[in-house]
C-alpha cells in the first residue's frame, strides 16, 4: 500500500503566475506541510496578497471563486468574474466558505467510533484507517454501497463510480437535501419530453422578458442561487432589443423571489398544474400571440371549467387572462416549476404540464427558453446525473436486508436529510462497516464506525461539470487548494485510490497514483478552452488560474425533439392528512442562507438573517396574523406542529405575506451534531413529512398537511427588525 501519511500537501500555485505552477507541478513539489502564522513560507511577502482561483461546494452548482490569500491564511473569496455560472457573484453561502476552512469543530484526524453513536472517538493513524477501509472493501466484493451528494466533488464520484463498476456494486447513490427538495429528478425526467433527453435543465432567466414562477425560489436556494440571482440582474436590464423583464412568483407564502417579483400571486397550494391548464386554454381560445402560439396551446390545452380552476386555485378568472395574455404576447416568456411543483405527486408530469407552457413559447434548447447543458467534448467528462429518492430509499432496503456489507458517505447527510420514517439510521444496523468521510462529525457520521474526514474544499483538488451550465456553455469548474491543509487530512480521493490497490478487481480500475495525477490525466484531454493553451502542463496550469474550463463559444445545438404530445391533464395534488385533524398546509422551504442544513455549522451563516423575517440561529414557524388571532398567539408562543409523519416545536412568527391556510417553516436547523454552532438549536421540519416514496419516487415535499397546538411558553424570537405589531401600516393582503 501506498504510505499517505508521510507524504506532504500539494503545492499551490497563484493565479497569474503561471511559471510557478508549472515548476510546481512535478511530484515531488506537488507536496508540501503545513506552516504556521510565524513561519510562513519562504516565498511568502509580508502583507503581499495571492489570489487563486477554485470553486464554491457550499452547494453543487459549481460557481467560480477568487481566494484572497495573505501569509498563508485565506482571508476572503469572491466570485470569480470568469467564471460563465456566477460571472463574480457569490452568495452568502459561497462567501462565508472560510469558516468551513476554519471551522473549530473540524475532525482532524483519521477516527474510530467506539460503539455507534456513543461519540467515543479514537484517534487513529490514516494508514491503520486507509488499511481497515482497505480489508473490509476486499472482503465485501459487490456488497458495496456509496452515497453521494450535490457537494460531493464530481472528481470523486466519477472515481467512486469507476470502483464500484470495477468490483460490481451498484452505481452511487447521488440524493440529498438539495437534489431531492430542488426536484433534480422530476425536472430532469420531464426534460426528456421537451428536449429529447433526460438532463437538469438551464433555464433561460437572463434572457426572458416574461417569467411565470411556479414557486421556483430562485433568487433563494433553489439549484444555482448565484447563477440564476446573476440572471435575473440581467432578466431586469433593459438591454438593446429587450425590455426589462417582468416576474409573476405563484406561490402560497411570500419567498425572496416572490418579494423581488413584480406580482406576486398567493395561489392555492397544490394547484399549480391547474393555472399552467387554464392559461393554455385562454391562449388557445383567445387573440394573443401568434397563431403559432394559439395553435400549440390548442395542443396542449384540455377541455377545462375556467370558473372551477378560478376556484381551486383563488386565482380570479380576469387574473388568469391576464397572465395568458402577458405570456402569449411576450417575446421570450418562460415558465419556471419550483419545488410546490416536483414535491407534489406525479411530479414528473406536474413539471410536463409547466413545460408545454414553454413549448408554447417557443423557446427550447435556446437563450430565453429551457436548455440542456452540452456535453463536455470528452466522455470522461459527462454532466452528472443526480438520484431518486427512489434509488436512495432502495439502497436503504437493501442496506435493511443485510445486502451491504460497506457503505462510504461522502457529501451527504442522510440521518439529517431524511424523514425518520425512511429507516436509514435503522438500515445502518444490519450494515457491516459505515465509512463518513465529513470534515464535521455530522448526524450520519455519528453512526459511522471510521470517520476519514476529507479535506475541505478551500484546501482540496477537484473539478466538476456545472450543472446547470450557463450561456450554452459545457462548464467544468476546477478546484485547487487555497491554503496548506489545516489539519493531518487526507483527501478521500487518496484514500480510495491507495485502499483500491489492495482490493480485488479495483486496481486496474483506478491506476493513478494519487488524486492530482487523476484530475490532470482528465483535465489534459480537455480541448481548446476560452483562452489559449498549448500543451499539457500549460494547459493544467491555466485551468488553475482561470478555475476551470469552457470555450469561448457555445457549440451549435440542434433544435430538439419534442415528445410531449398532448395536453397533460392533472387534478390538484393529494394531500396527506384528514384536513379536519391537520386544518393547515405546510409550505417547507430551504433556508436562503443555511441551504440544507449544512450551513448551520457556520456563525456567519447562523447570524445572518433570514431575508424576509429578519430572524437568524433559531427555526420559526410563519403564520398569518389573522390565522394567529383567532388561535391566540403571539410572536415567540412556542407550538407544536405535527403531521400524520412526525412532530416539532418551534416559536410562532406572525408573517402577513402567507395564505391563511398555511404554515411556513424553513428547513436547515434541528441538527444533534455539525459542530457547537448547529447542535441542539432550532427543529427539524423535514420530519414533518413522509419517507415512503410518492408514485413519482420522490419525496411529497409540498403536499402535507399540519395542526397547531400552543405549549404554554414564549421564547422570544432572534429578529433584527420590528414585528407586525410595531408598524400600524402593514398590510395585510388576506
Ligand atoms: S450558489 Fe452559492 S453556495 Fe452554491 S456554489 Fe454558488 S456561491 Fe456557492
Amino acid at each position: 500500500m501506498t504510505n499517505l501519511t508521510r507524504r506532504n500537501f500539494i503545492k499551490i500555485g497563484a493565479a497569474g503566475t503561471a511559471t510557478v505552477i508549472l515548476a510546481g507541478c512535478d511530484s515531488d513539489e506537488r507536496w508540501v506541510k503545513i506552516e504556521t502564522y510565524v513561519r510562513s513560507p519562504e516565498e511568502e511577502v509580508a502583507g503581499n496578497p495571492k489570489w487563486f482561483a477554485t470553486t464554491c461546494r457550499q452547494c453543487g452548482a459549481g460557481c467560480g471563486v477568487i481566494a484572497r490569500v495573505i501569509n498563508g491564511r485565506a482571508v476572503k473569496l469572491e466570485g470569480n468574474p470568469e467564471h460563465p455560472v456566477n460571472r463574480g457573484a457569490l452568495c452568502a453561502r459561497g462567501q462565508a466558505g472560510l469558516q468551513v476552512l476554519y471551522n473549530p469543530d473540524r475532525v482532524q484526524t483519521a477516527a474510530r467510533q467506539d460503539g455507534r453513536a456513543t461519540r467515543n472517538y479514537e484517534p487513529i493513524p490514516w494508514n491503520t484507517g486507509i488499511n481497515q477501509l482497505a480489508e473490509a472493501l476486499n472482503s465485501a466484493g459487490s456488497r458495496v454501497a456509496v452515497w453521494v451528494g450535490t457537494t460531493t466533488p464530481g472528481h470523486l464520484v466519477d472515481l467512486f463510480t469507476r470502483f464500484t463498476d470495477a468490483v460490481g456494486a451498484p452505481a452511487p447513490v447521488r440524493y440529498d437535501l438539495n437534489a431531492g427538495f430542488g426536484g433534480y429528478a422530476p425536472l430532469s425526467n420531464a426534460s426528456e419530453g421537451v428536449l429529447g433527453q433526460a438532463g437538469l435543465p438551464t433555464y433561460g432567466i437572463g434572457d426572458a422578458d416574461f417569467i411565470l414562477s411556479f414557486g421556483a425560489e430562485f433568487l433563494g436556494s433553489w439549484i444555482s442561487a448565484a447563477g440564476y440571482g446573476r440572471e435575473y440582474g440581467e432578466f431586469r436590464s433593459k438591454r438593446i432589443g429587450k425590455a426589462r423583464g417582468y416576474l409573476v412568483q405563484l406561490e402560497p407564502r411570500m419567498s425572496n423571489t416572490a418579494a423581488s417579483a413584480d406580482r406576486w400571486i398567493p395561489v392555492h397550494p397544490g394547484t399549480e398544474v391547474l393555472v399552467a391548464q387554464a392559461i393554455l386554454r385562454l391562449i388557445a381560445d383567445g387573440s394573443a400571440g401568434s397563431q403559432e402560439r394559439r395553435d400549440l396551446a390548442g395542443q396542449f390545452a384540455g377541455d377545462v371549467d375556467l370558473e372551477e380552476i378560478a376556484e381551486q386555485t383563488d386565482i380570479s378568472v380576469e387574473t388568469l387572462q391576464t397572465l395568458a395574455t402577458t405570456f402569449a404576447n411576450a417575446s421570450r416568456p418562460l415558465a419556471i416549476p419550483g419545488t410546490p411543483v416536483t414535491g407534489r405527486d406525479n411530479a414528473t408530469e406536474a413539471v410536463n404540464a409547466i413545460n408545454a407552457l414553454n413549448v408554447v413559447a417557443g423557446n427550447l434548447g435556446g437563450s430565453g427558453g429551457i436548455s440542456l447543458t452540452p456535453a463536455a467534448p470528452i466522455n470522461a467528462l459527462a454532466a452528472p446525473t443526480y438520484s431518486n429518492y427512489q434509488d436512495a430509499a432502495d439502497l436503504i432496503a437493501a442496506m435493511t436486508n443485510g445486502e451491504i456489507d460497506v457503505l462510504l458517505v461522502h457529501g451527504a447527510n442522510p440521518a439529517f436529510e431524511l424523514p425518520a420514517s425512511a429507516g436509514f439510521q435503522a438500515a445502518l444496523e444490519n450494515v457491516g462497516l459505515v465509512v463518513s468521510f465529513a470534515s464535521i462529525v455530522d448526524e450520519t457520521a455519528l453512526y459511522a464506525d471510521l470517520l476519514l474526514p476529507d479535506r475541505v474544499y478551500l484546501e482540496g483538488w477537484g473539478y466538476d461539470v456545472a450543472t446547470p451550465g450557463f450561456q450554452g456553455l459545457p462548464i467544468v469548474s476546477g478546484q485547487q487548494p487555497v491554503v496548506t491543509p489545516l489539519y493531518d487530512n487526507v483527501a478521500a480521493a487518496d484514500v480510495l485510490l491507495t485502499a483500491a490497490k489492495s482490493v480485488s478487481g479495483a486496481a486496474s480500475a483506478l491506476p493513478w497514483t494519487d488524486e492530482v495525477a487523476f484530475i490532470k490525466d482528465i483535465v489534459t484531454q480537455l480541448p481548446e478552452a476560452a483562452y489559449p493553451a498549448e500543451g499539457d502542463d500549460v494547459k493544467w496550469a491555466y485551468f488553475l488560474q482561470h478555475g476551470g474550463w469552457w470555450p469561448a463559444e457555445a457549440p451549435e445545438s440542434e433544435a430538439p425533439e419534442v415528445s410531449l404530445g398532448g395536453p397533460v391533464e392533472l387534478g390538484p395534488a393529494m394531500y396527506e392528512g384528514d384536513p379536519a385533524e391537520y386544518p393547515y398546509f405546510l409550505h417547507l422551504y430551504m433556508s436562503p442562507i443555511l441551504g440544507d442544513g449544512s450551513g448551520a455549522s457556520q456563525p456567519w451563516l447562523q447570524g445572518t438573517p433570514d431575508p424576509m423575517t429578519t430572524i437568524a440561529w433559531q427555526t420559526w414557524v410563519e403564520i398569518n396574523p389573522r390565522t394567529a388571532e383567532e388561535l391566540d398567539l403571539d410572536d415567540g408562543d412556542i407550538v407544536r406542529v405535527s403531521s400524520p409523519n412526525g412532530t416539532i416545536e418551534a416559536p410562532i412568527y406572525r408573517y402577513p405575506a402567507i395564505r391563511p391556510d398555511t404554515l411556513a417553516i424553513p428547513i436547515g436547523q434541528g441538527h444533534e451534531a455539525l459542530s457547537r454552532y448547529a447542535k441542539d438549536r432550532g427543529a427539524n421540519p423535514v420530519q414533518l413529512v413522509s419517507g415512503t416514496p410518492g408514485n413519482d419516487g420522490n419525496i411529497a415535499w409540498s403536499t402535507v398537511r399540519v395542526k397547531l397546538e400552543k405549549q404554554g411558553e414564549n421564547k422570544p424570537l432572534a429578529v433584527f427588525e420590528s414585528t407586525v405589531d410595531q408598524g400600524e401600516d402593514v398590510h395585510i393582503p388576506f
